[in-house]
């Protein structure tokens, strides 16, 4: 079920928002080679304390045999998404994709994005910029009279027409009192079908792109998704509301 949010809701959403993006450009500042991935989450998980929000995805899910152990999902390379930080040093040419969940007055706030350690190569650059194109893609159908399927496929076509593979295995989501709700945002579509999207409609729409391959696993510290192949991923992703006009955007200053 689709939880349409009130403007009151809204307005304490787009505060749960500004605190993951207020984190993001702090670790935009912070991420260089040498900086270890434990130190970024330190730095983060103080400032959402200190901002009155709770890290939302440390311990999640409640009651799981092996709940995420940070604030930030801290992901290099060939890691796609739920990298767990710790003492990896971040070298020069490195891509790290951090993601970063709030809980604030009930409500959540979930952001990721790749960012580039020192110099990067070429083929990293340009996956940056497809997968960071791809969610800007998603984004401009956020509109009413549009439906799901019309962001899925414009994420979808932008990746894919560029030569990159999207993962079936994890998608975008509703977002609310709960950080994962419905619908599913999916990186894959057609346009025209799937659910109309209606004002006050919070969604995250998050497209996760690899290189040759759309096939992950999970590493055995239970969290950890890389690609199949090891090749280099990326992941960006935002918060937005359906407007009667342009979407707001929620995780960002
Ligand atoms: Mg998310
Ligand atoms: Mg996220």
């Amino acid at each position: 079920m689709v939880i349409l949010k009130r403007k009151e809701e809204i307005r304490i959403m787009r505060e749960a928002g500004r605190i993951v993006a207020e984190v993001l450009d702090m670790m935009r500042e912070k991420i260089r080679p040498g900086i270890t991935t434990g130190e970024l989450n330190t730095l983060a998980e103080t400032w959402i304390r200190k901002r009155g929000a709770i890290p939302s995805f440390l311990g999640y899910p409640p009651g799981s045999r092996h709940p995420f152990p940070a604030a930030i999902c801290a992901s290099v390379n060939e890691e796609l998404v739920h990298g767990i930080p710790g003492s990896r040093v971040l070298e020069e040419g490195d891509i790290i994709t951090v993601d970063v969940g709030t809980l604030y007055q009930g409500y959540n706030g979930d952001s990721a994005w790749t960012y580039p350690v020192g110099k990067i190569s070429e083929e990293a650059q340009k996956l940056l910029e497809a997968t960071e194109g791809a969610l800007w893609a998603g984004i401009s159908q956020c509109k009413v009279g549009n439906r799901l399927g019309d962001i899925s496929a414009s994420i979808q076509e932008h990746a894919e027409s560029r030569g990159y593979y999207l993962t079936r295995e994890y998608t975008g989501h509703g977002i609310g009192r709960h950080m994962h709700e419905d619908p599913q945002v999916l990186n894959y579509g057609q346009h025209g079908r799937g659910i109309p999207l209606r004002r006050g409609m919070t969604l995250c729409l998050e497209p996760m792109v690899l290189i040759g391959t759309e096939h992950t696993r999970v590493l055995a510290d239970h969290w950890t998704v890389v690609s199949a192949n090891g090749k280099l991923t990326a992941h960006f992703e935002l918060a937005i509301a359906i407007t009667e006009g342009e979407p707001e955007l929620l995780t960002r200053l």
